[in-house]
C-alpha cells in the first residue's frame, strides 16, 4: 500500500469516533494519508534525561524526584501546597496552584518521573508548570513519559491527546505496512529512512537522531517529486524535436553594426544560448534574468532577427500599455530601418484599426507584433509564429501564455525578468527553464546612492530634489495609494501631488500618473516627462517596471516601509539610467518596525538584485512569488524550499539523473514512483504562474 492510496477516512481508525473525525477534517485531514502526514509542529523531548542541576531559565526539566516534604502557603481559597522534590543532582519546590489535591498523589518518599519548566523565585528553583507519573518497582511507563513527545497544531477541537491517538492508530493500522516510494538507491545515497520508518519516527520518533532523520527523509520526499515532475516536463519538452535551422545570423549583424556600442560580455554569452536554441532541434524555453537596464530587450530583439531569418514571425508582449509602447518605440528605431514590419496590438487598438492590423497579420505582412495580453486575444492569427519574448513574465498567468503559445506549432520562449529569482525558486517554480544570466551593466553607469529618511525629516530630501532640478535633471515621487484611505494613514498620490504642485515645489512643471488615469491621458502625461517638459512625475508603483528616463536622477519613495524590497529595487532602476549620478530616497513613516528597518537598511547597502530578492524571499517567504504555485501542486507540507536549500539540490540532481536515465519511469525500482506520481496533481506547464 503506497501512503497516497490510505483513501480511508479517519474514523475508521480505533479510538477515532465522529467527534474527532470532523476535528480533523476541520485541520484539512480527511483520510489516514492525510493523518499521517499530519506532521507535529514541535517535539517535547521527555526521553533524554535533564536533571534539575540544569534547570536553567526556560530550559524544561526531565528527570526522577523523591518527595521530601509539602507545606502550605496562603490562606482561605487562596491556599496552595508546596511539595519539596530532589533528584540525584539538587532539589527544587513544586508548586500547585488551584491543585492541592496533589497532596494525595505527592506523598513524602515517593518517587515520580517529572518533567517541567523551572524557574529561580527567591533563590529557590520552582516550578508551577509540571507534569509528573509515580515509578512503581515492576510497573509500567505509560505513554505520556520516556519518550519524545509530538506537539501537533491544534484547532478549537482538537487536542494533542485526541491527535497522538489517532496517530497511534494509523501507525499500527497502516503505517508499518507502507511500501516504499523512493527507489532504494536514492535512500540509501542519501542515507534516508525508509518511508515506513520515516513516518514512524516523525510522530513518535525513537530517539533525537531518528527524528532529523525522519524529517529529513520526508523533507527530501517531498522535494525529490517536485524535481522528478520539474525534470519529466523538461524531458517532454525535449523529447518533442523539430528541424535543425542553420542560422547564420545575417539579420543580427545588421543590427549590431548600426549599434553605437558593442555587446557586453554577459549579452554576448546569452545571445550565443539563444542562436543554440534556436537553430536547435527543440524548441527553446529560456529564462533571461537582469537587472534593469542591463540590456535584456536588446537581446530580445536580437532573438526576433534570428526568428526572422528563419522566415517566421514574433510576437513580444509585454504586462503594462507603457511597457509595450516603449518596445514598440525601440523596435521602431532598432529594427524598423532593417526592414522588420512591425505591429503595435493592445486593448486600446478597436474597429477598423484592429481589423486592419489583424488582416496584415494573416497575411504574412508582419514580422514582429508587439503588445500587451491582447496578443492572445481568439481572433489574433499568425501564419507561421516562431517566438515568443514575454517580458516580465512573472506578471502573465500560465493560461495567457500557453493560450499564446497555441498561436504557433512549437514556438520558442524566451522569458525576460528584471525581478531576480531567487535560486530556490528558480530550481522549483521555473525549474525546467533555461535560465540565462546577465550580470554586468554595460559601461559607464554610475551606480545610485540610496539614503534612508524618516518622514519628518523629509525636507532635506525636498532641498536635494530642489538642487537636482535646477542642475536641469527630472525626479520621481512614488507613493503608496492613489488616493486618501481611511484605514491607512499613508501619503497618497493625489495628496502627494497637490502638496509638491502647491506647497514644496511651486512653478515647477510636474505631472502625475496612477492607475485611475484613463490610458490615453496617462499617455500624454507620461510623454510630457519623457520630453522633459515636466520636471517631476509622481505616481504609484506603475513607474515600477520599464519607464526610461535617463534624464532622471532622484526616485523619492514615500512610506517605503509599505513597498516590498523587490518593488523598491525596481522603482530605485528608474534612475542612474544616464550619465549622471543618481540618487534614492526611503522615506519611512515614524512607526518603523525593526524589522523593517532592517529591511530598508537592505536597500541601502545593496543594488545586487540578487542579494535583494534572496533577502526578500527570506523575510516574506516564498508565498508571493510562488502564489499560485504554493496553493496548488507545490504543496509542500515539511519541506521549505527557502531553508532546505541543500536538500533541494540534491533532490534535484537525483530526479534530473534519475529522469535521464529512465524518463518514463518503466524500470521495476521505479515502480513505486510511477504509482505515486499517477496520483499527483498535474504540474500545470513549463511555464508555472507566480505572481
Ligand atoms: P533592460 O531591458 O535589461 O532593462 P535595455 O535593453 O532596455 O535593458 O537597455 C537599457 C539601455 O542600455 C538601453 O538604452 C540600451 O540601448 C542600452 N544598452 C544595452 N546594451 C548595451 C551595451 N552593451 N552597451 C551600452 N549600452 C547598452
Ligand atoms: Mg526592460
Amino acid at each position: 500500500m503506497y501512503l497516497n492510496e490510505l483513501a480511508r477516512k479517519p474514523d475508521e481508525l480505533k479510538g477515532v469516533g465522529p467527534k474527532t473525525s470532523k476535528a480533523l477534517a476541520k485541520a484539512g485531514v480527511h483520510s489516514v494519508a492525510d493523518l499521517l502526514q499530519y506532521y507535529p509542529r514541535s517535539y517535547e523531548d521527555r526521553q533524554t534525561s535533564v536533571s534539575l542541576s540544569e534547570a536553567e531559565d526556560g530550559k524544561r526539566v526531565n528527570t526522577i524526584i523523591t518527595v521530601l516534604g509539602q507545606e502550605y502557603f496562603g490562606w482561605g481559597p487562596k491556599k496552595t501546597l508546596k511539595v519539596w522534590v530532589k533528584d540525584d543532582t539538587g532539589s527544587a519546590t513544586l508548586v500547585c496552584y488551584g491543585r492541592n489535591f496533589l497532596a494525595d498523589k505527592l506523598r513524602n518518599g515517593t518517587t515520580h518521573r517529572l518533567t517541567g519548566l523551572f524557574q529561580y523565585k527567591f533563590s529557590e528553583l520552582q516550578s508551577s508548570s509540571f507534569e509528573f507519573e509515580e515509578v512503581i518497582p515492576g510497573g509500567e511507563m505509560s505513554r505520556n513519559f520516556g519518550r519524545i513527545l509530538p506537539i501537533y497544531s491544534l484547532n478549537a477541537e482538537l487536542t494533542q491527546g485526541v491527535l497522538r491517538k489517532a496517530l497511534d492508530s494509523a501507525m499500527t493500522g497502516f503505517a508499518q505496512y507502507l511500501e516504499e516510494e523512493l527507489p532504494l538507491e536514492v535512500i540509501k545515497n542519501n542515507g534516508l529512512l525508509p518511508l515506513s520508518e520515516a513516518i514512524k519516527n516523525i510522530h513518535f520518533p525513537e530517539n533525537p537522531e531518528k527524528m532529523r532523520l525522519a524529517a529529513e527523509t520526508l523533507k527530501y520526499r517531498e522535494l525529490f517529486y517536485l524535481q522528478l515532475m520539474v525534470g519529466r516536463r523538461a524531458w517532454e519538452r525535449r523529447s518533442q524535436t523539430r528541424d535543425r535551422a542553420n542560422l547564420t545570423g545575417v539579420w543580427v549583424e545588421k543590427l549590431l553594426k548600426n549599434l553605437p556600442f558593442s555587446l557586453t560580455k554577459d549579452q554576448e554569452m546569452v545571445l550565443q544560448e539563444i542562436l543554440g536554441d534556436m537553430s536547435g532541434g527543440t524548441s527553446m524555453a529560456r529564462l533571461v534574468q537582469g537587472d534593469v537596464g542591463s540590456g535584456k530587450t536588446l537581446i530580445a530583439f536580437l532573438a526576433v532577427l534570428y526568428c526572422r531569418e528563419r522566415g517566421q514571425q514574433a510576437a513580444f508582449m509585454a504586462p503594462t500599455e507603457i511597457l509595450a509602447r516603449q518596445h514598440g518605440e525601440n523596435a521602431a528605431k532598432l529594427l524598423e530601418p532593417l526592414g522588420i514590419r512591425l505591429g503595435f496590438l493592445t486593448g486600446n487598438l478597436k474597429d477598423k484599426n484592429r481589423k486592419y492590423l489583424l488582416e496584415a497579420l494573416k497575411n504574412g505582412e508582419i514580422d514582429l507584433l508587439i503588445g500587451t495580453h491582447a496578443l492572445f486575444t481568439k481572433d489574433v492569427h499568425f501564419p507561421d509564429l516562431g517566438l515568443i519574448i514575454v517580458d516580465e513574465q512573472h506578471r502573465f498567468g500560465v493560461n495567457q501564455r500557453l493560450a499564446l503559445k497555441k498561436k504557433g506549432k512549437s514556438p520558442d520562449f524566451l522569458l525576460m525578468t528584471a525581478t531576480p529569482i531567487p535560486r530556490t525558486l528558480a530550481m522549483t517554480a521555473f525549474g525546467d527553464l533555461d535560465v540565462s544570466l546577465i550580470k554586468t551593466m554595460p559601461p559607464g553607469r554610475i551606480p545610485i546612492e540610496t539614503h534612508l529618511c524618516r518622514d519628518d525629516r523629509e525636507e532635506k530630501v525636498f532641498e536635494w530634489v530642489r538642487r537636482e532640478i535646477d542642475a536641469g535633471h527630472q525626479i520621481y515621487f512614488v507613493f503608496p495609494l492613489i488616493e486618501e484611505s481611511e484605514k491607512l494613514n499613508l501619503r497618497n498620490a493625489e495628496e502627494g501631488f497637490r502638496l509638491l504642485q502647491e506647497k514644496i515645489f511651486p512653478g515647477i512643471p510636474m505631472t502625475l500618473i496612477h492607475s485611475r488615469i484613463p490610458e490615453e491621458e496617462k499617455r500624454s502625461r507620461m510623454g510630457l516627462f519623457t520630453s522633459g517638459e515636466a520636471k517631476i512625475l509622481a505616481a504609484t508603483s506603475v513607474v515600477e517596471v520599464g519607464v526610461d528616463v535617463p534624464n532622471a536622477t532622484c526616485m523619492v519613495i514615500h512610506n517605503a516601509e509599505r513597498f516590498g524590497l523587490s518593488a523598491l529595487h525596481q522603482l530605485r532602476g528608474r534612475v542612474g539610467r544616464g550619465k549622471s549620478a543618481s540618487y534614492c530616497f526611503l522615506i519611512f513613516g515614524e512607526t518603523l518596525s525593526e524589522d523593517g528597518k532592517a529591511r530598508l537598511k537592505v536597500m541601502k547597502e545593496s543594488t545586487d538584485g540578487f542579494r535583494i530578492a534572496e533577502e526578500d524571499l527570506k523575510i516574506r517567504g516564498p508565498g508571493d512569488l510562488t502564489g499560485k504555485l504554493q496553493s496548488g501542486f507545490l504543496q509542500l507540507k515539511i519541506a521549505d524550499i527557502t531553508l532546505d536549500t541543500k536538500l533541494l539540490t540534491q533532490a534535484r540532481e537525483d530526479a534530473f539523473h534519475l529522469v535521464q536515465q529512465d524518463p518514463g519511469l518503466l524500470s521495476p525500482d521505479n515502480k513505486g514512483l510511477r504509482e505515486v506520481l499517477e496520483r499527483c496533481p498535474p504540474y500545470p506547464s513549463i511555464f508555472l504562474e507566480s505572481g
